[in-house]
């Protein structure tokens, strides 16, 4: 599962296109839309979470290119919450880059930032919910 925060601005002439029914359809893409101003035979602007394989992904993001929409990726990290993280390894299992690992001998659970694609694997793994989706909310504003 690759997922991305997306702010979609839409030219005039994009706004009527069944977009998010064709993200879904065509491209077999979840959206999870967080705000939308689409004001008929004007600009629109949408941010929305959009999810799925990697390349159906990329297949989609080449359609909404394709049809005049600029599509930019809103800042998104992951981190993990000290305080809340209580070592149990389960996000370990799940995390698909390496960027939690059981550090031997030790057996001392690590994030590594730099490894970390932010698919969210170990935010809905985590039992203490310790590992925390920060992105830029400005944009929505
Ligand atoms: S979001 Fe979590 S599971 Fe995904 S790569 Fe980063 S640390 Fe691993
Ligand atoms: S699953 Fe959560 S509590 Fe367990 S080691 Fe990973 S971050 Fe820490």
């Amino acid at each position: 599962m690759y997922a991305r925060m997306l702010s979609l601005r839409f030219p005039p002439s994009a706004v009527n296109e069944p977009i998010v029914a064709s993200l879904i359809r065509k491209f077999d893409l979840n959206c999870n839309i967080l705000k939308a101003t689409i004001y008929p035979r004007k600009e629109g602007m949408v941010v929305m979470e959009l999810s799925g394989h990697k390349k159906n992904f990329q297949k989609g993001i080449r359609y909404l290119k394709s049809i005049g929409v600029k599509v930019e990726s809103i800042g998104q990290d992951i981190r993990r919450n000290e305080d809340k993280c209580f070592q149990c390894g389960a996000c370990t299992a799940v995390c698909p880059t390496g960027a939690l690992f059981v550090k031997r001998p030790s057996m001392e659970v690590i994030f590594a930032g730099d490894k970390c694609s932010a698919c969210e694997m170990c935010v809905a793994a985590c039992p203490a919910k310790a590992m925390e989706v920060r992105f830029d909310r400005s944009i929505l504003d």
